[in-house]
Parts: C-alpha cells; sequence; structure tokens
C-alpha cells in the first residue's frame, strides 16, 4: 500500500521557526512540523526541512457535474462543470460526507494523474464551462488548484472553489485572485460546533466570507448542513441568516442541505423536509432573498423568484432546471430586475447527469 511518502512539490505559505521547527500559515491551525512530521491535514509534510504538498498533480478521480450540484444556483446556470479533488482535509467534521477522500489516509485512493494543462483541455473537451475545485478542501492543495485555475483560464474556462473557507489571509487573497465562483460552507453559528465537532474556529470562515463578498469579484453562495440537534434550532438559524444579511446582503444566495448519517456521526436522524422548510422561511424573514433546499427533491423550495414582482426565474427540481424565464442578460422577463449572479445567455442543458472522466495516466 502506497502512502504519504509519495512525491510532491514544495509548498508556499511556511516560515521556519527559532526552536527548529517549521510552521504552515496556510490555514489557522499553524501545525509546527519537526523533520518527517505531516500536518492535521496529512498531506503536508515536511521533508529536508521544507514544507511539501505531497498531493501535487493527483486526483481521487474527474467527474463532470452539474453546475448546481456544487451548489451553485446563480452562476452559468445548467452548465456541466469538470470537478475533482485530491485527499485530506484541514477539518475534522464528524458529520463529513466525503470521508472516503477528505480523511484518506492512504494514497490509493489518488488513481487519477492530472497535469493542469490536461485537465483544462478535458474540461473544454468534455464541453465544460467551469472547472471546479471539490470533494476535498482545495485551502490543503492550494498550489495546485492555482496552477490548474491559470491553465483553466487560459483556454476560456471559469473556476469554481468548494470550500470550508477555513484560512489564512495572504493564501486566501492568493487562491481567490484565480477564482471565479465560491460554494463556503458555513458549518454552524456557533464557536461551540466549529470547536466541538470540526476542531476549528467559526471566525476565520466568517472572514473570508467577507473578503469575498466585499474584496472580490467572486460570485459566492453560502451551504449551511443542517443537522438534528446540533445546529437547527431557530435562534441559531436566525442568527446566522441576519448576520448574513448584515455583513454580506441580501443577495448572496444560502442553501439549506440535509443530514444524513455518516462517518463518525451515526446517531443523528437524516434532517426532514420540514426542518429544511422552516429554516428556509426564517431566512427569508431576515430579508435574505434566495434561499435553497438541498439534498432533497422539492421544486418549491429550489426554485428561483424574482424578488421585486414574485414571479417565477428558474424552476428546479433537484439539479435540473424545469423552467427559465430570464433575458440572456439576467433580468426577470415579467418586470426587468435583475437576478443576482452570473448569467450568460439561454441555461445550459446539462441536467442532472455525473460522467466520470479520465483525464491523464490512471495508477
Ligand atoms: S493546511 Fe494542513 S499543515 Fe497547514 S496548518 Fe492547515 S492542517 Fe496544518
Amino acid at each position: 500500500m502506497s502512502n504519504i511518502e509519495g512525491a510532491g512539490v514544495e509548498g508556499r505559505f511556511w516560515h521556519q521557526l527559532a526552536d527548529g521547527r517549521i510552521q504552515c500559515d496556510l490555514c489557522p491551525r499553524f501545525c509546527k512540523l519537526h523533520e518527517g512530521q505531516l500536518g492535521l491535514c496529512f498531506v503536508r509534510a515536511r521533508r529536508e526541512g521544507r514544507m511539501m504538498l505531497t498531493t501535487y498533480g493527483r486526483s481521487s478521480g474527474f467527474c463532470v457535474d452539474p453546475i448546481e450540484k456544487k451548489p451553485l444556483n446563480h452562476f452559468l446556470a445548467g452548465t456541466p462543470v469538470l470537478s475533482f479533488g485530491t485527499a485530506g482535509c484541514n477539518l475534522t467534521c464528524r458529520f463529513c460526507q466525503n470521508w472516503d477522500i477528505s480523511k484518506a489516509r492512504e494514497f490509493d485512493r489518488l488513481t487519477a494523474e492530472g497535469a493542469p494543462e490536461a485537465i483544462a483541455e478535458a474540461a473544454v473537451r468534455a464541453g465544460c464551462r467551469s472547472v471546479a475545485f471539490t470533494y476535498n478542501d482545495p485551502v490543503v492543495f492550494v498550489e495546485y488548484a492555482i496552477d490548474v485555475a491559470e491553465a483553466c483560464r487560459a483556454r476560456g474556462l471559469k473556476t469554481v472553489a468548494v470550500s470550508a473557507g477555513y484560512m489564512c489571509d495572504e493564501p486566501r487573497t492568493e487562491f481567490y485572485r484565480h477564482i471565479d465562483a465560491a460554494n463556503i460552507d458555513l458549518k454552524a453559528f456557533t464557536e461551540g460546533f466549529y470547536r466541538k465537532i470540526c476542531t476549528g474556529s467559526l471566525g476565520p470562515v466568517l472572514d473570508t466570507l467577507a473578503y469575498l463578498k466585499h474584496e472580490t469579484s467572486v460570485w459566492l453562495e453560502i451551504t449551511t448542513l443542517l443537522i438534528p440537534g446540533e445546529n437547527d434550532s431557530a435562534a441559531e438559524v436566525e442568527a446566522l441568516s441576519a448576520w448574513i444579511f448584515e455583513h454580506l446582503g441580501p443577495e448572496v444566495p444560502l442553501h439549506f442541505t440535509a443530514f444524513h448519517p455518516d462517518w463518525k456521526m451515526l446517531d443523528r436522524p437524516s434532517t426532514s423536509a420540514a426542518t429544511l422548510k422552516a429554516a428556509r422561511g426564517i431566512a427569508r424573514r431576515a430579508g435574505l432573498r434566495y434561499v435553497y433546499s438541498g439534498n432533497i427533491r422539492d421544486e418549491a423550495t429550489q426554485s428561483t423568484c424574482c424578488h421585486a414582482c414574485g414571479s417565477l426565474l428558474i424552476g428546479r427540481n433537484g439539479y435540473d432546471i424545469t423552467s427559465w424565464n430570464l433575458t440572456d442578460d439576467g433580468r426577470c422577463e415579467t418586470c426587468s430586475t435583475r437576478c443576482a449572479g452570473v448569467f450568460e445567455g439561454p441555461p445550459g442543458n446539462w441536467g442532472a447527469r455525473r460522467r466520470p472522466l479520465l483525464v491523464g495516466a490512471s495508477r
């Protein structure tokens, strides 16, 4: 079985400490490493005195997904996105839905190779409009993600980050210069949840959200997975929604998605449709214009309506677009009010398909 001792490239965002260790400055864990040690994410390692990214150019696989699956409901709707991830994660969420990838400690999971130019070429060939860093958090493979993003933009593709936003300022600025759209997981709205369930903290995530909204042109959407008894109280959903309204404004779409028992959290039931609906109602009353439910099929809570006249703009059922009433420049066909987002002409027709793709050599 191969392991973490595989090849890699030198990472950025670290410095030497006076006591002989090196410190990773990529995420707020600030792992301090002796020779041979790994960071908590298990993919950044100290070798010969330097910080290495061990997963560069290696992937758990490539798939063409609907952009709505990221989820992004206001960005190039209906188009296919080439999606991939590597291994490792800088949070330890007990409910992780991708734990086989994000918690992978054996690199046998990384069966596909993908040079940045090869990924961009494969995306163009597959008819994708964008490439997404997803399945595991691009924070931990940021150097690879930046190189892929540069290759994609050179081919006219957009770039998408799906992340928990747990990242330090300098790499955050560097990474998002290369990104066109992001869905950030806001896992809860208490420090206690982040500390107990993810062994992280809420503050840096809120910083990332505010940074993306106010200091970049990245199109931003937010996802909150509602876990029964952990983060789904009316008071917490109210506080989360009020923060978004006050600090990010009413136009940032918010997705409440359903939890299913997974990884180390098997003692909770799945989130009910009624809970998702109630949370959506709270967020709408807080002033947020675009609030959706996810991980269920429910057209009523997954469609987009005009915030000015109430007309149906985009009908959705799961990842399928069922109706379209926007002009080519993203305005309501009834009252001409602009719908927030990135809309370029008519929607794509990719639908809900998920198609695995071979990019480079497989192992
Ligand atoms: S990115 Fe990995 S090595 Fe760096 S501080 Fe975060 S968990 Fe530690």
